[in-house]
Order: structure tokens, then sequence, then C-alpha cells
């Protein structure tokens, strides 16, 4: 076995559900928590000779893993958590959690992040999907990203050589965020702390944080919302198996407590249906689905 000698969490038959916010999942066969980026790169490169597929998560908060499992290894990267700080500057690993990075810059009276508190994902899935709120993204803040190529070599890019737009990042499917160099302005701690705080609170009132979720399920399309053309469709409260769509905020699907993966994507296929022949407009889907391929990574809707 490639992981044989390999330090760090290893798990077997290991419950993907326990991975998502969405809590779905069937068994994924191993499970892999690198310790360090030369693990992981490590791991890799193994798993690549070997001709094992491989797909890397952070913190799951914005993916689907099928009911089936997953063969092979998922790599999660959250412990993966160095971090320097200096001078309005940071080099922080992928796995390091988002929200508590947006913290800890605002506590030092750093400015730039304020978006990010209420984020539930790593900084590496954070750059990825150049996650944004609130009106800030992740693409502001990066110096240089430090990436794994699926040839094994690893490359520091500059933010010129990097593309981001909305929910993308150029590197996506092609490489693999291992850490990343971040700015910040200087600012008034007190005042970042607080529209931090405003920013939680809205996300409390607008969103159904006690159910679990993988945030918004579509992307907005150019000039409109998708939460206010699924609500105006009438599809608050709608539900298949144990998928619903939520009550407070259209553009999310909750589980209810026993949703399985086809009954989400039966859900976000009915309501891209529906919008398609109400309004013309194809919505397109912001949550990853996990397949079995090496690197693992499609769009829903191109299944
Ligand atoms: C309650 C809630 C609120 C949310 N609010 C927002 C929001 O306001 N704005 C927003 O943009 N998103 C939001 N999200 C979605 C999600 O939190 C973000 O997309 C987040 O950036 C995903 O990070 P993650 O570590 O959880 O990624 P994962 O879900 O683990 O992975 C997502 C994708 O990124 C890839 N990936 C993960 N880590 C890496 C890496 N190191 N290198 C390369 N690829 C990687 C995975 O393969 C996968 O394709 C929300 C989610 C929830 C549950």
């Amino acid at each position: 076995m490639i992981l044989d000698g390999m330090q760090g969490r290893v798990e077997k038959n290991y419950p993907l559900h326990l991975l998502s916010t969405w809590r779905i999942g069937g068994p994924a066969e191993v499970v892999y928590w690198p310790p360090t980026i030369e693990d992981l790169s490590s791991v890799w490169q193994r798993a690549q000779a070997a001709e094992i597929p491989v797909r890397l998560i952070g913190r799951g908060s914005n993916v689907l893993f099928p009911d089936e499992g997953l063969p092979g290894i998922t790599l999660v990267t959250t412990s993966l958590r160095g971090i320097v700080w200096k001078d309005y500057s940071v080099r922080v690993e992928a796995g390091y959690t988002l929200a508590r990075l947006a913290q800890e810059a605002g506590e030092r009276g750093w400015r730039g992040l304020e978006f990010a508190r209420g984020i539930p994902g790593s900084v590496g899935g954070a750059i990825m999907m150049n996650a944004g709120a609130h009106g800030g993204e992740m693409a502001s803040r990066i110096v240089s990203i430090t990436a794994l190529w699926a040839d094994g070599s690893i490359e520091k890019l500059e933010r010129d050589e990097l593309e981001f737009c909305y929910r993308f990042c150029s590197l996506r499917g092609q490489a693999w965020v291992l850490e990343a160099q971040l700015n910040f302005l200087p600012g008034d701690r007190e005042q970042i702390l607080q529209d931090m705080k405003d920013n939680l609170t809205k996300r409390m009132a607008n969103q159904p944080l006690k159910e679990p979720n993988a945030g918004s399920v579509f992307r907005n399309p150019p000039g409109d919302s998708a939460g206010r053309l699924i609500e105006a469709a009438g599809w608050k409260g709608k539900s298949v198996g144990g998928a619903k769509v939520s009550e407070k905020h259209a553009n999310f699907i909750v589980n209810t407590g026993k949703a399985k993966s086809k009954d989400v994507l039966a859900l976000i296929e009915t309501i891209r249906l529906d919008i398609q022949l109400n309004y013309g407009i194809k919505l397109q889907t912001e949550v990853e689905s996990i397949l079995t391929g090496n690197c693992g990574v499609s769009k829903i809707e191109e299944h």
C-alpha cells in the first residue's frame, strides 16, 4: 500500500459524509490527511505511478460526494496549517481555515479578509473557488501561490501568472494549491472586527446555518441572482428525498437528515430545467461534484 510508512492520519473505508458540510457521501476506500506538503506531493507521485485515483479536498464545504463512495485515495488538506505572519503579509498553507485567518488578521488590525469571516472553507479551497462575499473575493489578496502540477512538479506562481473571475481560478483541474502568500492593508482593528461581526449577523439572518448545506448551489447568472429566480419559480421548501430547497434562502439545498447525493442531483437538475423553461436561463452549479476519476473534480452539469 502506497501509504505505508507515511506519517499522518490514514483511514480506510471512511464515511465521506463526515468530510462534507452537506453530510452526504458513501465510504472512501482510503482517506489521508498529509501533515506536510512533502507528504502530499509524495503520495500524489506514488499514486500516479501506481495508477491509483486520487482527489483532494479542503474542508468539504463546496462538494457533493457520491452515495456509492470513492475508490482510491481521498486527500484532505486540513492538517496543512503552517502560517507565517509578517508586515501585512502572510504565508499560509492550503489547509488553514479561511474564517480563522480572517479573524486573526482582523485581530491584528489587518484589513482585506473581512468578507471571508463566514466562509467555512480552507485557504486552498477558497483560492481554487475564488471564494467571495460582501463585495470581496480571494483574488484581491493573492500575491503568489505555490502549486503542485499533475506531473508532480512544484512551482511558485505570481499573481499576474494567474487568472481569476467569478468563482474561478485558472489552476482549476490542473494543479493543487499547496500554500499561498496573501497581503493585507493597515486598518482600524475595532472597525474590522465590527465589519466581520456584521457580515456574520447578515449570514445568520439569511442562510440556513443550522441544517447541513454547501452554501450557494448555483452561480448567479449575469445581472441576476440564482436565489431570486429559484424563489420566484416557487421552489422554496420543495424537496426530493431528504434534499430540500431551504425556506430561508432558495439557492441553498439543505440535508433534512437522510439526504442522498442522488436526491441533491435530482433536485438540482429539476430546478435547472424549470428555470430554463420559465426564464430561458441555464443555471450553472457553484458546488463541485466529486466523482471517481483521477483528480476527480467535475462540474455537476457535465454529468
Ligand atoms: C454555509 C456556507 C456558506 C458559504 N458561503 C460562501 C460564500 O459566501 N462565498 C463563497 O464563495 N463560498 C461560500 N461557500 C462555499 C465554500 O465555503 C467555498 O467555496 C470554500 O472556498 C470551499 O473551500 P473548501 O476548503 O471547503 O473546499 P472543498 O469543498 O473541500 O473543495 C472545493 C473544490 O476545491 C478543490 N480544492 C480544495 N482545496 C484545494 C487545494 N488546496 N488545491 C486545489 N483544489 C482544491 C476541491 O477539489 C473541490 O473541487 C459557503 C459554504 C457554506 C457551507
